[in-house]
Formats: structure tokens, sequence, C-alpha cells
């Protein structure tokens, strides 16, 4: 394992509050994981959970200037005698990842996730299994995920999977992580009366398969025999949306297929198409926090000069796909509101509505051919 510098802080010295923020989204729906047959950390190394160096001679941590520093709240972790509570390493995993620029805000609950993961708990268990003293191979888990994600890696790819509408998805860095923001398009298509007799829908650009899975679940609660089909121009992407389609139990509705937009769809076939597709502009791309722009898929991104190259396609081409009266529902970006509004009258789309997302911005747009 490689391991990050650590820099010492005044605020190092003090554990930081117990975790108090929840995220209600994925409470119940974590998988078990297996933490076993992680690799134990080497005996003398720096932990990464401290912040002091390791003296070579007695394996215990030491301040910069060569001071024991065996009373703080870090330097236990190399003590196998003075094991640490799952509660207590939170706390620690949380602190650790403060100190590497994860907002404060943020950081408990990140650790949790990643306890949860370490552990295989659910988020009621591992509430409920505070006091207990877990085993090396959890910690040296939870310690190796703690380094990812204080190295700059989204947490979500360092869980591996991440809950989106009831459905849990595989995430990888081929595909942007589903975001909640699309969550509200997937509602938005389930309230409208096109979802109640819909036979034949697409989801363009579908990535982690997020969109057509959750749509497919749906429809699956329903008794409903909906045929999405999930278009992605990348392979990797694709077989990622096929597993997930898998592992949710909609291998029988989802069908994904390799192409470029919405061009290869049937003619005049579909009931309604959906996409959350790339919509941020080039110059926009480079602007965004290192976290995504570096992280996750330009493909999945870039929508070119000023957003709306993809959108722009898709809105021409889905006028041949749907049938007559089919609807194109689309997540847009928060300033292209009016933009797509135009682009979708003048392809000769009607009942045009932009909505907003619950954070109050401009973020979908949809229309029905005649
Ligand atoms: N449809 C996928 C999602 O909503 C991917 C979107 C994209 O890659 N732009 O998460």
């Amino acid at each position: 394992m490689q391991e990050i510098q650590d820099r010492p802080q005044a605020g190092d010295q003090q554990p930081p509050p117990v975790a108090s923020s929840e995220r209600t989204d994925i409470s119940s729906s974590k998988s078990n994981s297996s933490s076993s047959g992680a690799p134990v950390a080497p005996q003398g190394r720096k932990n990464v959970l401290s912040p002091e160096p390791i003296s070579p001679s007695t394996g215990v941590p030491v301040a910069p200037e060569g001071r024991s520093v065996l009373r703080s709240p870090f330097s236990v972790l190399q003590t196998p005698a003075a094991a640490l509570t799952l509660g207590t390493l939170i706390r620690r995993g949380a602190a650790y990842l403060t100190r590497h620029g994860v907002p404060a805000a943020e950081a408990p609950t990140q650790a949790e996730i990643l306890a949860e993961e370490a552990t295989g708990f659910t988020r009621g268990k591992l509430l409920l299994h505070q006091a207990d003293i877990p085993d090396t191979a959890v910690v040296d888990r939870l310690r190796e995920m703690l380094v990812r994600v204080a190295k700059g890696e989204p947490l979500q790819y360092v869980v591996g999977h991440w809950p989106f509408c009831g459905a849990e998805l595989k995430v990888a860095p081929c595909a942007l992580i589903p975001r909640p923001e699309t969550e509200g398009l997937v509602e938005r298509i389930l309230r409208h009366p096109v979802w109640r007799t819909a036979r034949f829908a697409a989801d363009i650009g579908t990535g982690t398969g997020a969109i057509a899975i959750a749509l497919a679940l749906a429809a699956k609660a329903e008794h409903r025999p909906v045929e999405i089909h999930a278009i992605d121009l990348s392979p990797e992407a694709l077989n990622l949306a096929r597993n997930n389609a898998v592992d949710n139990g909609v291998k029988d509705l989802v069908f994904c297929d390799e192409g470029n937009g919405a061009s290869g769809l049937a003619q005049g076939r579909y009931d309604f198409i959906v996409s959350n597709p790339p919509y941020i502009a080039s110059a926009d791309v480079d602007a965004l926090p290192p976290l995504i722009r570096d992280r996750e898929p330009r493909l999945a991104l870039d929508g070119g000069p000023d957003g709306l190259d993809v959108l722009r396609q898709i809105i021409l081409d889905a006028t041949q796909a749907l049938r007559p009266g089919g609807r194109l529902f689309l997540e847009i970006g928060e300033d292209q509101g009016l933009s797509v509004r135009r682009l979708l009258e003048r392809a000769g789309y009607g009942d045009v509505v932009v909505a907003r997302d619950l954070a109050g911005h401009d973020r979908y747009a949809e229309g029905s051919l005649p």
C-alpha cells in the first residue's frame, strides 16, 4: 500500500466530534461485503491513520521533533493490545479524511460509509456495533479505503457500488457516478401519463445503466412488460450496465446496445426516450473539481463548446425514433433551460416543460411529438 504523507496540524490532537450526519439514501440498501483476506500492514510502518511517523527502534509513533506521542488519539492504532472500537476508528477515519481535504461536513458520513463497506454492516448495524473491536482484516480494509479517498479517488468508486432509485449499482471509472438529480429525472417519468401505457423506451448514454434499471424495476413492480433499450458509446460502460441489470434482476427488461445517441434506434417505435447526456461546456469541464474532472469519464461530461452538442443531436434523432405522441425526457445544465426549450420547440415538440431540481436549478427538459 502506498502511503500518504500526513500533514500534522494543531487539530490532529483532538478527535473530531462523533459523526452526526446521516446519509439517508443508502441506509437500507447497502450490500454486505467480505473484508477477509485484506493484507495486514507490516509492523513498524507509519500508520496511515496516524499523523506521526513511527520510530524504527521502538515502533512507537513519534512527533516530528522526536518526542513520544503515545497519547495521540491516532497512535494506539499501532498497538495491537490497545485495539480500537469501531466507533473510534470511524471518528479517527473522519479526522484523517478532513486532514486530506475532504470537507469537514462530509468526512464523518464518508468514514461511516467506508466502515459499512469494511465490516459488511448495514447503517443500522454499524450504529449498534460501535463498541465492537473489529479484527485486523477489517481495520486494514478500512485503512486501505481511507487512503484511496484521501488520495482523491471518488468515494463511490472506492466503495464500488452505489444506490440509485432503489437499485444497487456497481460503479467504475468507465461510467458517470449516478447522481440524485438523475433520480429526479426518473421520478418525473414515473409520474407522467406516458409511463402508464409505455411498452418501448430507450435510455441514451446509459452509463452504469442507472436510469434504464430504475425504470425496469418500477415496471417489474407494476408487472408491466416494458422493454428498455439502454444505449451507450462505451463498450466498458455497456458491460457495467449489463452486469447491473443482471444484479438487479431486470435483465429481461433492459437491452444494452452500443450506439451513438438515438441515431440507431428503430423509427417511430418508442413511447418515450430518456437521456442524461454529457451537457457541460468543454471549457467548464476543465474548471470542474478534480474529483469529477480527473476521475469521471470526460465522455460522460463534455457536451462540446456550448455543452449542447449531444442534446441537440438527441433532440433531432428522437423525432425519428419516437412514435407520434411519444415523449423525450432530458437532464440538462442549470443554464440551458431556455436554449433547450427553443431546441425542442424548433424540432417540433409540443407540451415542452423545463423543470427544476431539488436545489432549485433548471435541470429537466421534456417535450412530446405531436
Ligand atoms: N445515464 C447515466 C446516468 O444518468 C450516465 C449519464 C452520462 O454519462 N452522462 O447516470
